[in-house]
């Protein structure tokens, strides 16, 4: 059997599937990911990317924040690709029960996914940090500099876990319980090099560990199956 076909016949059996995903899943929509060659560490920036997403950053200097953020970690044009609309079919199926994701676009929720755990959040929520007022994302973008509340002045933050913050700890907890459920885990489009994230992947017990990548991760030894490749040239490929 391929590579493909075992993963095939893998999500075939599977009831309570969790797919684990990463900035890789997006990257075929054109958004960029962090690590890759092209990828946003590897551009010039005064500061590195995870001095500018972090908390203390963001509170020191929230001006340069938003530049970043703006030009870089804003794309409201990208649309869900192949591996997004495979997984939603997926779960609508009955095979996929969560989607665990490190991504902060939005676009499994886009593809049509329901049970979409944001671990480090969405840049579709933003407050306030004065009087909570909502705003989407399409209003933090067109902001002149630093967005602000219409209602209060106060500066407007995004629901997006930055360097320094916590995980939201309800998030991670439904997170470990389908990963503890399942049975069959895809880890597909992530280096794994981010904890607390990249460690949930010791929360599961079952013996159908897939990674989709396209460089090697350090979990490649752990896994059941590893196929190295685009993650949506690979999903469009399945058939549900
Ligand atoms: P990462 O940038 O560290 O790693 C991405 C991995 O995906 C790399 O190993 C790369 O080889 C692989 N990859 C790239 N394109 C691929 C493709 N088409 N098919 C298969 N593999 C592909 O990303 P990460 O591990 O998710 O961690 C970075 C952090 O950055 C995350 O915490 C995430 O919150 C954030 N981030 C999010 C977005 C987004 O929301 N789309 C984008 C960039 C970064």
């Amino acid at each position: 059997m391929t590579e493909l076909e075992t993963l095939q016949k893998w999500l075939d059996e599977s009831r309570k599937g969790v797919f684990f995903g990463g900035a890789g899943v997006s990257t075929e929509s054109g958004i960029p990911d962090f690590r890759s060659v092209d990828g946003l560490y590897n551009q010039s920036y005064k500061y590195p990317p995870e001095t500018i997403i972090s908390h203390s950053f963001f509170t020191r200097d929230p001006e340069e924040f938003y530049r970043f953020y703006k030009e870089k970690m804003l794309w409201l044009d990208a649309r869900p690709n192949a591996a997004h609309k495979k997984l939603a079919q997926l779960e609508a199926a009955g095979k996929l029960a969560a989607i665990v994701t490190q991504n902060i676009d939005g676009l499994h929720q886009a593809a049509g996914s329901v049970n979409v755990l944001e671990l480090h959040g969405s840049v579709h929520r933003n407050y306030c940090m004065k009087c909570r007022q909502g705003y989407d994302a399409q209003y933090v973008k067109d902001a002149q500099g630093v967005p602000r509340c219409r209602v209060c002045g106060g500066m407007i933050k995004p629901d997006v876990v930055l360097y320094e913050e916590p995980l939201d700890g309800e998030t991670m907890a439904r997170a470990v319980e389908a990963i503890q459920e399942a049975d069959l885990m895809i880890v597909g489009g992530t280096s794994l090099a981010v904890y607390p994230a990249a460690g949930l992947i010791n929360y599961y017990r079952g013996s159908r560990l897939v990674l989709i990548n396209k460089t090697p991760t350090p979990y490649d030894s752990h896994a059941d199956l590893v196929i190295a490749g685009k993650i949506g040239e690979i999903f469009s490929q399945i058939e549900v």
